[in-house]
């Protein structure tokens, strides 16, 4: 009988060929980063990009995010200026993606832009993905491995549950972040379209300017800002200063007792942790069976920003 696991494959020499051998012949397949499982597919060629955004059934306006290996590498596909250069001396590679503008003559497909003339950049610093990048003659277009509006992938068995045996996924642990990148926008006015683990405020320190988060609905730039997202496909309440026992109890800090239905991100109140916690305790209180989530404070400083972006679009 045939493994039902087969489809989560280790990263070795022979799956390194295999691997991009898929993405070669327009494959798609789910890899990790330091923030979240990707779903990956050569971002030169429409097939893949279909794929993916069939697999995920995600809007074809959404545009998805462009990785690379190196700058000079991106620079073919895309215009870059000196306040682009800052940043990604200090934040590359890592968990931040760039909207930038596309060269007219970019082998970026439009179709992985949602037709858009920017496009949103990243080079991750995941040494898996690093590799992969390094050997492949073209950038990966790489959304979240979930289906749209659902919660991110952290873990390989995640990607699994998601697509089943549709999808291989190559399993790098569990990812270290835990939630999607920083989306930083470039083009006109810089602003914040995603919160993420590097915070407005590291931005702003290099930045020397104050940074807008954007919230606003009418600028439907980043499908990261549409309403419901990230949602584990329950009821969710926030702000909770106490939950009913029937009910899971996400706690911040060690004010909140130890229960069966809590779920503390972070006893110690650090903020990066709870962020490497909240997709995982997501999926583990939906797949406990409870019906409703209650949440209760969280500082909305630094990574807690991300953090309470999350809570409120998977609260919707
Ligand atoms: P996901 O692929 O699920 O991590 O989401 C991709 C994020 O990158 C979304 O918030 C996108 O809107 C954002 N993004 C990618 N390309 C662009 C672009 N050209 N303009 C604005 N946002 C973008
Ligand atoms: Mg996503």
């Amino acid at each position: 009988m045939k493994n039902i696991y087969s489809n989560i494959i280790k990263f070795n020499s022979k799956n390194l060929i295999k691997i991009i051998n898929i993405l070669k012949k327009d494959g798609i397949i789910g890899l990790p980063t330091e923030t979240v499982y990707g779903l990956a597919g050569n971002a030169y060629s429409n097939i893949a990009i279909k794929k993916i955004f069939k697999v995920k059934k995600r809007l074809k306006k959404n545009p998805l995010i462009v990785h690379y290996y190196n700058l000079s590498r991106a620079k073919k596909d895309v215009l870059l200026d000196v306040k682009f250069n800052k940043i990604y001396k200090k934040f590359s590679p890592g968990p931040i993606t760039y909207i930038v503008k596309k060269k007219n003559n970019s082998k970026i497909k439009p179709l992985a832009c949602g037709n858009l003339k920017t496009v949103g950049i990243r080079f991750p610093k995941n040494k898996i993905i690093r590799t992969l990048l390094k050997k492949l003659e073209f950038p990966l277009a790489m959304p979240s491995a979930n289906k749209s509006s659902g919660v991110s992938p952290v873990k390989p068995l995640d990607v699994f549950e998601e697509f089943n045996n549709k999808i291989k996924v190559v399993d790098g642990g569990i990812s270290k972040i835990g939630i999607e990148s920083t989306v930083l926008n470039l083009v006109g006015k810089i602003c914040i379209l995603r919160p993420g683990i590097i915070t407005p405020k590291q931005i702003e320190n290099v930045l020397k300017t104050k940074l807008k988060i954007l919230t606003n609905q009418t600028i439907l730039k980043s499908p990261g800002l549409l309403k419901k997202h990230y949602s584990p496909g329950i009821p969710m309440y926030l702000n909770k200063k106490k939950c009913p026992d029937k009910y899971a109890f996400i706690t911040f800090g060690k004010k909140y007792p130890v229960t069966r239905n809590s779920f503390n991100l972070s006893r110690k109140s650090n903020l990066n942790e709870a962020a490497k916690n909240l997709y995982k305790f997501f999926r583990s209180i939906k797949k406990r069976g409870y019906k409703k989530i209650y949440v209760s404070k969280i500082p909305n400083t630094g990574v807690g920003i991300a953090i309470n972006d999350r809570l409120k679009r998977a609260s919707k």
